[in-house]
């Protein structure tokens, strides 16, 4: 590939800050609001127009994962429950009682937009929306600014400590730390996929809907449809009578891979397009109607930085519990196919049960699928504050889905329980490692965790 020498030249310095966070998703909004809280000096970087990640530009929802396996047992707390029973009170979101029952928090995109926006100012931190975070100036193996292109240009923030939530670990890739990509056997993650929201859904008849999804059946199993499941809403983040969020899309690719990306975004408008079109073919569902596309294609997978330890499948199914524990999980390893098979609607997940006889990760790679899938009910495994500190570079935290685990372990903590108990952990922990001028992996883990639990956080 032909290359060119990118002129040397000098960039403004917009900011000098204790912590700055980078990305404003789940594993990013808490991480800068706990350390604004803590009296940090906090910047936010966010590359779109509003905060929330995937919850926000990707449709995504309910939040799931913030019970303990398969119980009404909470396994969150603190500002994940904040940000929840705050879109509650403005009626975009269940109650936290509701939630727990159901073992997911069922929401509408703006008030998460809205309820981020205002728990960001009031908390006093600096946002930047619409700010790009492109590299990472590293000296002597401490991370010293964050590079931001925007419409202002390229810029630089400095900070004493940064954490990256960019769930592709974008930061701390570039900052020079170790990371893997995908399982072992194909070096695959998990297959993208798009959330969309219907309109028209409630009138249709029992019958109506009956056909719809036979139909769709029919059209997936002949090849037509690459649908992973058959379904017209239900249980999407939506809360509004005779509004669905529909989650049965897929396509494989690196999300690290902007031809990957782009790829994706048009195949799966495309499939969405179809998909409708479909349904809207039956007699009597002429009305159902397509409301919205996400602004960003579903991420599930990219990076995962090589911490001090490495969270595997065996903790997540063995429940296993650490000293240095800074938040928990007590949802399942649920693995989307990454070659995008979806199998004529039955290769859901990539398991050893897998209906895909013939792949060859059953007859070559079976030992690295997972068997055992869940936690033991009412059971969680914990996250250890040493999966956030990524091994070599210092002055970085990672927060998110691309914390230090493995293919399987963050198949069930990257959603979004989790990353943002994730996130409150690592904002804390970089505001105590900002404020006593230390480097992350040198924090007092135990006054960690006891700042976490003041807070109400569940450690
Ligand atoms: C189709 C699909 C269905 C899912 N279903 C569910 C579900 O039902 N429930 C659930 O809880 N979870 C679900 N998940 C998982 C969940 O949405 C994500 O794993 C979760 O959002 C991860 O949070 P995060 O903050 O680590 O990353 P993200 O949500 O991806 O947030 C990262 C943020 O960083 C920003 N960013 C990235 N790079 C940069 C950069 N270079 N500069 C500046 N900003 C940057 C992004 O814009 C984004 O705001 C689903 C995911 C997909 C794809």
């Amino acid at each position: 590939m032909a290359t060119i020498v990118e002129p040397q030249r000098e960039i403004p310095v917009i900011a000098d800050v204790d912590v700055c966070v980078v990305g404003g998703g789940p594993g990013g909004l808490p991480a800068a609001l706990a350390a604004a809280r803590r009296g940090a000096k906090t910047l936010l970087l966010e590359m779109q127009g509003c905060l929330g990640g995937m919850a926000t530009t990707g449709h995504i929802g309910p939040i799931l994962g913030i019970t303990a396996s398969r119980a009404d047992k909470a396994t969150v707390g603190g500002i994940p429950r904040e940000l929840c029973e705050r879109m509650a009170e403005i009626g975009e979101a269940r109650s936290w009682e509701q939630s727990l029952k159901a073992h997911a928090v069922a929401f509408n995109v703006e008030g998460l937009k809205i309820v981020a926006d205002r728990m960001v100012r009031e908390a006093g931190v600096e946002l930047l929306l619409h700010a790009l975070f492109v590299d990472s100036v590293v000296e002597n193996g401490r991370m010293t600014h964050a590079v931001v292109e925007s419409k202002s240009g390229r810029q630089a923030v400095r900070a004493k400590v940064f954490v990256d939530a960019t769930g592709d670990a974008d930061l701390a890739f570039r900052a020079g730390a170790a990371c893997t990509k995908g399982r072992p056997a194909d070096g695959k993650a998990m297959a993208m996929g798009s959330m969309f929201r219907i309109g028209g859904v409630a009138a249709l008849t029992a019958d109506v809907r009956t056909a719809v999804l036979d139909k769709t059946r029919e059209a997936v199993r002949a090849g037509e449809l690459n649908l992973y499941s058959v379904q017209l809403g239900g249980f999407g983040s939506t809360i509004r009578d005779g509004e669905a969020t529909v989650n049965c899309t897929r396509t494989a690719g690196d999300c690290t891979n902007v031809r990957d990306l782009t790829e994706a975004e048009q195949s799966i408008r495309e499939l969405t397009w179809r998909t409708i079109e479909l349904w809207r073919s039956v007699r009597g569902a002429e009305g159902l109607h397509l409301i919205s596309t996400p602004a960003h294609v579903g991420l599930r997978e990219s990076r995962q930085v090589v911490g001090e330890r490495r969270i595997t499948g065996e903790d997540v199914v063995q429940a296993r519990k650490y000293e240095d524990a800074v938040a928990r999980c007590g949802y399942w390893i649920d693995i989307h196919c990454p070659r995008g098979l979806v199998g004529g609607g039955d290769v859901h997940l990539c398991s050893v049960n897998c209906k895909n006889r013939d792949c060859y990760m059953i007859t070559d790679y079976a030992d690295q699928l997972p068997d055992e899938l869940y936690p033991p009910d009412g059971e969680w495994f914990d996250i250890p504050y040493r999966t956030l500190v990524p091994e070599k570079v210092d002055g970085v935290l990672v927060s998110g889905r691309c914390i230090s685990a493995d293919h399987q372990a963050m198949a069930a903590l990257r959603v979004m329980g989790p990353c943002m108990a994730i996130g409150e952990a690592a904002g804390t922990a970089a505001a105590l490692a900002a404020q006593a001028s230390i480097q992350p992996r040198q924090v007092d883990v135990q006054a960690l965790r006891a700042a976490l639990t003041e807070a109400g956080a569940l450690v």
